[in-house]
């Protein structure tokens, strides 16, 4: 594999910013230096643009199958996507397995696609679909496998009761398995939705109404209740949308409980306003959770700033909307839910966060790469650029002279909507590198499938902010 040497550029880290040249050899990032030269390397001019540590998505659905719902990607095309938007490794929830499987059936089914298939590197999230004594003892696998995170959802028939959650966090806690958590109250909602009058059901702004923030808001007191019941257990909450939410989360965390929080662009930059949209679009943004109020993405920038939240995600989930109207026109309970957003996070958490002032450029690394690294077992091998880490590199241009509109039509992602149709941003990376290996470049794709890498997880790192410049 030829050396790349990377002249020019700001070299940007969770910590610090400095000018430096960069130079990668056999895969991994070997050193920064002044002036470096490198005979028979391929050399690219960085001047004016960051070398990041490549993107980090610890929640995408890249493959997601629900019944007769299969999303519109796959692991291929949305892991092109998320090369092209600076992404250079993905950790995937896999979809629910035959009843009563074991919790490597999803793990071992997933490797096997994402190694055919994916361009970038990924790891899988374990999924409890049920518990029992097998179940738990299993849980030992996992981690021997590489898969140091496992999710619970509370809602969806899928979801576990607390006795079981009790049980999953208690054996969580003996082997160090991380657990991550879609918190929302199941019987609020199914209360709340049973009762909808025709009329309701077609008017998509009836989801919001229908999964208010209290349903958030319990769930997330009931986990922390019972992880500090057995004497706290890390716990990982994925798509963090209100701001009540996070109090919670910030009262556990006060009072020392490793409570880690996820959010995500579709929270941080949308309102339930969406629903409202004309000609069904209000259809695109079925999601769980929706998005809020204005009040909630204040609080939830705030706490991204702060370092009360950790993670910027997407849990990417692409359906049509094509898909979503044949479904659910009448009836919205019926379309499919979950929005593409593996391409746009780096871009727009730049635009709307860096550049706007809501948070700094080393804390954007921290929480799009660094902070998830940690909490996903992959640190300091990715999340971070220093000699030795894999060389998953991004060169990103912070002063694209045209502002990029966001519509499908330049977007890799196979989605025939974007949620974030026609808002602009600036700042896109130009250049990806996986373990030495230009992904992208110049606008070119230049792997096949498979490039990318089942990546064996370790155990999470504790995670704290550690940036302030
Ligand atoms: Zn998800």
């Amino acid at each position: 594999m030829q050396d790349i040497l990377i002249k020019n550029g700001l070299i940007v880290t969770a910590e610090k910013s400095f000018n430096a040249d960069l130079l990668i050899s056999s895969g991994k990032i070997k050193r920064f230096g002044d002036s470096l030269d490198c005979p028979g390397s391929i050399e690219i001019d960085a001047t004016g643009k960051y070398l990041m540590p490549g993107g980090i998505d610890a929640h995408t659905h890249l493959n997601l199958h629900i019944g007769d719902n299969k999303v519109s990607d796959g692991f291929y095309e949305g892991s092109v996507a998320a090369a092209f938007g600076g992404t250079t490794c993905v950790v995937e929830h896999p979809s629910f397995g035959p009843d009563n499987c074991s919790l490597m059936h999803q793990v071992d089914a997933y490797k096997e696609e994402g190694g055919r298939n994916s361009v970038v590197d990924f790891g899988i999230h374990g999924v409890f679909q049920h518990v029992d004594a097998n179940i738990l003892d299993e849980c030992a696998t996992l981690l021997k496998a590489g898969v140091s995170s496992a999710k619970v959802y509370m809602t969806y028939s899928g979801r576990l009761h607390d006795l079981q959650i009790l049980s999953v966090l208690q054996r969580a806690k003996e082997i160090g398995l991380l657990t991550t958590y879609h918190a929302e109250n199941n019987d609020i909602i199914d209360f709340l939705s049973s009762r909808l009058s025709k009329k309701q059901a077609k008017d998509p702004y009836s989801h919001s109404l229908t999964r208010p923030a209290c349903s958030e808001v319990e769930a997330i007191f009931r986990l922390i209740s019972m992880s500090e019941a057995l004497g706290g257990v890390p716990i990982y909450i994925v798509h963090l949308s209100t701001a009540a939410g996070l109090l919670v989360i910030e009262s556990a965390r006060d009072r020392g409980l490793e409570v880690y929080a996820e959010v995500c662009p579709q929270h941080l930059l949308l309102t339930d306003s969406c629903y409202q949209e004309s000609d069904n679009k209000g259809l695109q943004y079925i999601m769980a959770p929706p998005p809020r109020k204005k009040e909630d993405i204040d609080a939830l920038w705030q706490g991204l700033a702060r370092g009360t939240i950790d993670v910027v995600a997407t849990d990417h989930c692409s359906f049509n909307f094509s898909a979503k109207l044949a479904k659910g026109k009448d009836d919205f309970r019926l379309a499919p839910g979950g929005i593409p957003g593996v391409e746009t996070r780096l871009p727009l958490l730049f635009s709307e966060g860096v550049l706007k002032k809501k948070i700094s450029l080393s804390r954007f690394v921290e929480v799009v790469s660094t902070a998830p690294a940690k909490l996903m077992g992959l640190f300091p091998q990715k999340g971070h650029l220093a000699p030795g880490a894999d060389a998953d590199v991004i060169v990103f241009d912070p002063n694209l002279k045209n502002e990029k509109i966001l519509t499908p039509k330049n977007l890799r992602q196979n989605a025939d909507y974007s949620p974030y149709e026609g808002m602009s941003v600036r700042g896109w990376p130009t250049t990806t590198i996986i373990r030495g290996q230009l992904v992208v470049h110049e606008g070119q794709l230049l792997v096949e499938k498979g490039w990318g890498q089942y990546v064996n997880r370790r155990q999470a790192v504790k995670n704290s902010t550690v940036t302030g410049d």
